[in-house]
């Protein structure tokens, strides 16, 4: 069910087009759901319900509905190419002739560049596009964002309804992500076998190339980028671990447990990856990028 204060806007037709819910992520996700819901229904309610059973709240319950854009944080942050993606949808024409949601579940771990082409959007308003926004504190959120905003505080004892909007709408985006991430720390577990070796020079570049065939996410940048994050990830962990080892502590190390950097080497090799996220994100040619990085990793490793 619609939180009852949302269902009473809803119902008296003075819909924003832009909505900030705050509170428990979990919480907050659900209530952007059923918004959309609501906004989105064939026959809602003079409550400002949803029906529940119209071709729009089926779909949406079962997480497909074309004319809805879900986007979550991506690890720790709403990423700046999701935004990207969103600016494109905000200029479409809806699937289905009416109106579009776009949610952003925990707006507040948007990167400035991507909270400022929302902002663009937003002081743009379009017909029948409604932007729902969800954080735990209003305040961390731009000014500018939260001025174009309805805002609406959850309580905090508001009743969980039971009912599997919340998660049936997000599994499938939920597990192709997870599915991605774990073949990206394979990948991951298997650069550093290869870096622990020696004259591993052309199989780096085949791994390097593999990247090219990689179909999992439908986007080969995205691939890349959920694969740079581990790999950055693991650099750090190297170099921590490198520090310990080197104050006779023992190092706590994933991927097999092995030291192959020292700290210096590992932190030289996390900035080389930090670069080669920057170039793949300015769309430099992914496969080529990785294969530099792998032989540049491979110069720094402990002798
Ligand atoms: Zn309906």
């Amino acid at each position: 069910m619609l939180y009852a204060k949302l269902a009473e806007i809803v119902a008296s037709g003075r819909i924003s087009h832009a909505w900030l819910l705050t509170g428990r992520p979990e919480q907050t996700l659900e209530q952007a759901v059923q918004l959309a819901k609501a906004l989105l229904c064939h026959q809602p309610g003079a409550d400002g319900q949803a029906c529940g059973h119209c071709a729009s709240c089926r779909k949406l319950a079962a997480g497909n509905h074309p004319d809805v854009q879900l986007i979550l944080p991506r690890g720790a942050s709403v990423k700046i190419d999701q935004t990207r993606s969103m600016q494109y949808t905000a200029n479409l024409e809806s699937y289905e002739g009416g109106r579009r949601v776009v949610i952003i579940h925990q707006a507040h771990t948007m990167p400035p560049a991507a909270a400022n082409s929302l902002l663009k959007i937003l002081e743009e308003p379009k017909d029948g596009l409604f932007f729902i926004l969800t954080a735990p504190l209003g305040d961390s959120l731009l000014e500018t964002i939260l001025s174009r905003v309805v805002w609406l505080r959850l309580p905090d004892d508001l009743p969980a309804e039971g009912d599997d909007v919340y998660f049936t709408a997000l599994l499938p985006e939920l597990a192709k992500e997870q599915e991605l991430r774990a073949a990206m720390q394979e990948k991951c577990r298997r650069l550093l076998d290869l870096l622990a070796g020696s004259d591993n020079g052309a199989a780096l570049l085949v791994l390097a190339k593999s990247f090219r065939d990689d179909k999992l996410s439908g986007s080969v940048k995205h691939s890349m980028a959920v694969f740079l994050e581990e790999l950055l990830a693991a650099l750090r962990q190297q170099a921590a671990g490198a520090i310990l080892q080197a104050g006779g502590e023992k190092a706590d190390l994933s991927y097999g447990g092995r030291l192959i950097f020292s700290a210096q080497g590992a932190l030289s090799a996390a900035l080389l990856v930090e670069e080669a996220i920057r170039d793949i994100d300015a769309n430099v040619n992914g496969v080529l990028t990785l294969s530099v990085l792998f032989l540049r990793i491979y110069d720094l490793k402990l002798k």
